[in-house]
């Protein structure tokens, strides 16, 4: 399952426990096998552990505004790149197969976990 290797710097998802909120946190270390040790809350500073459990969707952590895919099952509080719409952030999740996507323009119903 090591099919994204990490860097120190880059933006993972994962809830803050101090903002109580989803968002993007910045990776502050790595372990040797380059697994994320360690992120930082870029709006409070809050410097936390990342578990792999802190990523639900399998193939550990999904980058923010990575392109999207509809094999990944998503969660709200996301954010992913749409070749069409560009940049967007779930909303919520309408049920296993689908999830509503804010883009720039509107919310969008869109299919994920389908594998
Ligand atoms: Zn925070």
């Amino acid at each position: 399952m090591e099919n994204h290797q990490s860097a120190i710097g880059d933006r993972v998802q994962k809830l803050c426990l101090v903002c109580v909120e989803v968002r993007g946190h910045i990776v502050a270390s790595l372990s040797k096998t380059g697994n994320i040790v360690s992120v930082k809350c870029p709006q409070c500073g809050t410097r936390s552990r990342f578990k792999k459990s802190d990523s639900n969707n399998g193939i550990g952590a999904v980058p923010e505004g990575a392109p999207y895919n509809w094999a990944i099952t998503y969660r709200k509080g996301q954010t992913m790149l749409h070749p069409t719409f560009g940049i967007g952030e779930v909303t919520a999740v309408v049920d296993a197969g689908k999830i509503d996507v804010l883009f720039s323009d509107r919310v969008r119903r869109l299919v994920h976990t389908k594998a």
